[in-house]
């Protein structure tokens, strides 16, 4: 297998059982079409999503996406999504991906075909694009203006901050304005001046024994890999805590980490242009434990 394959869902209302989830979730043929053009997904970007990292056959971190995308769906005033369905749906789906090499699951939830009340759903199985020398090599980073305060979730609670939308133009918008500047990727800082997280990945930052991240209270996913290296850090010994990040904690900090599903932890090695010092060998261990992650 090397196209992705689409499987798209059938949707139960929350709480509804269906002695067949598996007949819910079908397998469409390669080239077939699966999206209408008025799926208002397509058409506003009115839909949620959800990208799971697949390891040696298993999807990581169930249970972490499944309770994001509740959030989302809650966020945007969808209805909630029938988690059982989705378990059933991500257990078929991992099924389709070869287990030797690192996959992906894309998890969509839109508001459907404009008019028909009723939600569209598929899931998307691929293989990695990338080899992720990242992991190695480190990334550089530029800082960006958000545009939103920290407490822009509470204060304006449409702009859908914290939500995992399909409209991630804006995501992509600023990881080619890092590269306009010479960059690998971005931070985002709020305008009253906190780290918020990457365009699509979570900030760690390392000082002698304790981790820490951004507060999700803030307007920024919580992060499934972020959550998983939390629990590592504590098995270790290590303190971990989420909190008010500021640009200046980042330059000082002895490691700065991108974490995210599929591309795991990616150390940072420049932030505007300065150095930063990078911990290969927490790297590799925080690495280690993302890939030995249980479902
Ligand atoms: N923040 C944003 C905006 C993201 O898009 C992502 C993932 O795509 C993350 C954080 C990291 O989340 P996760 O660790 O669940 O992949």
């Amino acid at each position: 297998m090397t196209e992705p394959v689409v499987f798209t869902i059938d949707v139960l209302p929350a709480g509804e059982g269906s002695a067949d989830l598996a007949a819910t979730v079908r397998r469409a043929e390669p080239g077939v079409p699966t999206l209408r053009v008025t799926d208002l997904g397509a058409a506003r970007g009115d839909g949620i999503f959800e990208t799971l990292g697949v390891v040696g056959g298993h999807p990581q971190s169930v249970e972490a996406h499944l309770a994001r995308l509740a959030n989302s769906a809650s966020l945007l005033d969808l209805p909630a999504p029938n988690l059982d369905q989705w378990r059933a749906a991500i257990r078929i789906a991992a099924g389709a991906l070869p287990s030797d090499v690192q996959c992906g699951l894309k998890l969509v939830l839109t508001r459907g075909v404009e008019g028909s009340g009723t939600p569209t759903a598929w899931i998307v199985a691929s293989i990695a694009a990338s080899d992720f020398t990242e992991r190695r090599t480190g990334i550089r980073v530029v800082t960006l203006d958000r545009g939103y305060p920290s407490d822009v979730a509470a204060r304006a609670p449409w702009l859908l901050a914290g939500a995992k939308t399909l409209s991630y133009a804006v995501n992509m918008a600023a990881q080619r304005e890092a590269v306009r500047r010479g960059a690998d990727d971005a931070i985002f800082i709020s305008s009253d001046g906190f780290v918020m997280e990457a365009p699509t990945a979570t900030v760690i930052a390392r000082t002698g024994d304790a981790f820490i991240t951004p507060r999700t209270d803030i307007g920024i996913l919580p992060g499934t890999a972020q959550l998983a290296l939390f629990e590592f850090y504590r098995g270790q010994g290590f303190q971990a805590t989420e909190q008010l990040v500021t640009a200046a904690d980042l330059m000082g900090a002895d490691g700065v980490w991108l974490v995210s599903s599929v591309r795991l932890a990616a150390p940072v090695v420049q932030i505007d242009g300065t150095p930063v010092a990078a911990d290969l060998d927490m790297t590799d261990r925080m690495n280690a434990a993302l890939l030995a992650r249980d479902a």
